[in-house]
């Protein structure tokens, strides 16, 4: 009875929008302990607009800006694509860049008429020791916007804050993963305090956040063995891939990068987190037609 069993879940899986490429890792679903999620583009929608530019003395915000737009332009990041968007919207134009270089995980570098530009993230600036206004930085963090620096030769020009979507589809997930017993944890990249706005309005269970790309798979397996927990990694990006291999069941966001989806055990063809819940139920149906 086993290809009947097969398929009935292949066409079942194909109704609930999940596509499974790894069938016995999906089949483990059903005793799932945890579920971590990566933020941006899957708790979130990933699409950045811009809330606050606040430049520094002797700057224009429409500098920082332009500054700031003419090096994302060639960054493919989320938070490149709504600071290009802004501008183009200001109708801005863009300046030339020469030696763009990405620093992973913190930001962008670039030269504009001989003057190095920067796009970075806190964690890049507390690092170098500049210092910028605390009050404003944290005011603006703690609402949920995510806060990069402009960097002018190695000075701040100044701050830009972008407001990302929350999916209220992710909170219905999270709820329906509370109610079955299987813990809900936040992934990110980003800023604390960005990260635990993100977290209360989702009632995520933990979060781990200012963790580099390299370093997410490992917290991963950190998570599985500390807690001896078995576990499903949730994400969209180039950066999730590794922790999607690592973790017990790797699922990607539909809409998210090939990368991500070359990797992962199952897809979420329709980029709804609902869908972790549907494939949990569905593996415990499949698991119930093969005993
Ligand atoms: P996430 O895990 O949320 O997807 P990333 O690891 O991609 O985040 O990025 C972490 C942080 O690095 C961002 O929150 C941002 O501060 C900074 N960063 C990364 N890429 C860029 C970029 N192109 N422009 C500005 N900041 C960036
Ligand atoms: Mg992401």
């Amino acid at each position: 009875a086993a290809p009947l069993v097969v398929a009935v879940s292949t066409s079942l899986s194909a109704k609930h929008g999940l596509l499974i490429r790894n069938r016995s890792n999906f089949e483990g679903a059903r005793n799932l302990d945890a579920v971590v999620f990566d933020k941006t583009g899957t708790l979130t929608e990933g699409e950045f607009g811009i809330t606050n530019i606040v430049p520094n003395q002797g700057y224009e915000e429409q500098e920082v800006l332009n500054w700031a737009a003419s090096l994302e332009q060639h960054s493919e990041h989320p938070i490149a694509t709504g600071i290009v968007k802004s501008a183009r919207d200001e109708g801005i134009s863009l300046k030339e860049i020469a030696d763009f270089e990405s620093i992973t995980g913190k930001g962008i570098q670039g030269s504009i008429d001989n003057k190095k530009v920067n796009v970075v993230s806190p964690g890049y600036v507390n690092e170098n020791g500049l210092s910028y206004d605390q009050k404003q930085f944290d005011k603006m963090s703690e609402q949920g916007k995510t806060v990069v620096f402009v960097l002018l030769d190695d000075a701040i020009a100044g701050m830009i804050a972008l407001a990302d979507i929350v999916r209220e589809t992710a909170k219905e997930a999270i709820a329906t993963l509370k109610k079955n017993g299987v813990h809900s944890i936040m992934l990110t990249g980003d800023n604390m305090k960005v990260a635990n706005w993100v977290a209360k309005q989702l009632d995520i269970d933990e979060v781990y956040a200012e963790v580099l790309p390299d370093q997410k798979s490992d917290q991963v397996k950190k998570i599985m063995k500390d807690k001896e927990w078995k576990v499903a990694m949730t994400g969209d990006g180039i950066n999730d891939a590794p922790a999607l291999a690592t973790a017990d069941l790797g699922i990607a966001i539909g809409a998210g990068t090939d990368v991500a989806m070359e990797t992962a055990d199952v897809v979420l063809v329709k980029s709804n987190p609902k869908d972790v819940v549907s494939l949990i139920d569905l593996s415990k149906k499949t698991y119930r037609k093969m005993v």
